[in-house]
């Protein structure tokens, strides 16, 4: 399973860690946000509407659901976000 880990780099830039049953992440992402969401991975410049990009997406959610706490871990079913907290 795919797991994503978040983390504030600077004000408006984001980490995105992505996990795949591995203890080093396979991919490592970079969300910013000026007046729109945008991320540095491949997928995002083919995707056509840009604000259903996943990663972007995972962004805004935790900061509007979970105001930016550390500790979360979060994955995607059918398109919806999951997350739980795993470390404080
Ligand atoms: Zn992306």
């Amino acid at each position: 399973m795919e797991t994503y880990f978040v983390k504030e780099k600077a004000p408006n830039e984001f980490l995105i860690g992505k996990f795949e049953d591995s203890r080093y992440p396979t991919g490592v992402y970079t969300v910013t946000k000026k007046r729109y969401f945008s991320c540095n991975c491949p997928g995002f410049y083919r995707q056509h509407d840009k604000t259903q990009h996943k990663h972007c997406l995972l962004i805004k959610f935790w900061q509007e659901k979970l105001e930016s706490a550390s500790g979360f871990m979060f994955w995607f079913n059918e398109g919806d976000i999951e997350y739980r907290r795993v470390f404080d």
